[in-house]
């Protein structure tokens, strides 16, 4: 039985909803009778999800935009805000780790390539900020939102071999509070700023990291696991009730927080 969430009828904008963690939170966002604006840099996988959506019975519209360039986002707003109205809700889902960015027996810490350690910072941090200026803006002037962004692991105690990426997603979690604070003080306590950090879900950024070609776990694999009380991955569904209570009016007093949804990873020293 699908839970009432009373999110009908809102607007949402989803960063890196042609991804794999998004495409699941922007499916269940639609089946909650969310118009969803998906936003991608890869124009076909946006493209794909908002088909999977109307497939499905949803509402979706699919607009190729880039979260690090704030021209992209301000069309992709005027687009959004023309057809589906103003956005109640920004989920800044777009971000992601690269194998130059990781260091390992090959590739020292002081040899990672300055481009791809920009790269990864510039993506989880400046993407975060830049589309929470641009929709953050709308929801100033309408003294109501919902802002969600999303963190990781990496923001609470940093994980071995990927600097860029963790000191990004840490610079997620700062932000995530310092936005709930000056959106609350400034413009509307109405207007909520959280963050999820997912534990470790088995995606195309980090199965080189999780995997080894024949599908047995890697050493860091058999470690995470270890380290998770539950004893497995993270399945994208299990990313969707503590989203929907977030966006929702269900968490209507919870501003500022980053909520772990990593089967106890963050919980247990490894003792
Ligand atoms: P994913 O690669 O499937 O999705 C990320 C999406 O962002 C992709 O569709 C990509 O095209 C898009 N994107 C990349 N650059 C962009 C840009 N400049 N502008 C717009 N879109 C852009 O990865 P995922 O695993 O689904 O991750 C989603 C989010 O969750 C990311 O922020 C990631 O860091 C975070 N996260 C993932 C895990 C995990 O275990 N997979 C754990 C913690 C946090």
């Amino acid at each position: 039985m699908l839970l009432d969430y009373g999110l009908k009828g809102k607007v949402a904008v989803v960063t890196g909803g042609g991804g794999v963690l998004c495409g699941v939170i922007s499916q269940a966002l639609s089946q909650q009778g969310v118009k969803v604006a998906v936003l991608d840099i890869r124009k076909e996988a946006a493209e794909a999800q908002a088909e999977r959506i109307k497939k499905l019975g949803g509402q979706a519209m699919a607009l190729e935009a880039d979260v690090l360039d704030p021209q992209s986002m301000n069309a992709a707003a005027e687009k959004v805000q023309r057809s589906f109205g103003a956005p109640d809700i920004l989920i800044n889902g777009a971000g992601g780790n690269r194998k130059e960015a990781t260091t390992s027996s090959e590739l020292s810490f002081f040899d990672l390539p300055h481009e791809a350690i920009k790269w990864v910072f510039e993506l989880n941090c400046l993407g975060t900020i830049i589309p929470s200026q641009v929709f953050g803006k709308l929801m100033a002037e309408r003294k109501a939102g919902v802002i969600l962004c999303v963190s990781s692991m990496n923001a609470f105690r940093p994980l071995t071999r990927i600097p860029a990426y963790s000191a990004a997603k840490a610079a997620v979690s700062n932000f995530t509070q310092w936005l709930a604070v000056h959106m609350a003080q400034e413009y509307s306590p109405s207007i909520r700023v959280n963050a999820i950090a997912p534990g470790f879900f088995l995606t195309e950024q980090n199965r080189f990291l999780l995997l080894e070609r024949d599908g047995e776990l890697t050493p860091r694999g058999k470690t995470i696991i270890a380290h998770t009380p539950m004893g497995r991955f993270g399945d994208p569904k299990d990313l969707i009730g503590a989203v929907l209570f977030l966006v929702s009016d269900l968490s209507s007093f919870i501003t500022g927080v980053v909520l772990p949804i990593d089967g106890g990873f963050s919980a247990f020293s490894g003792v």
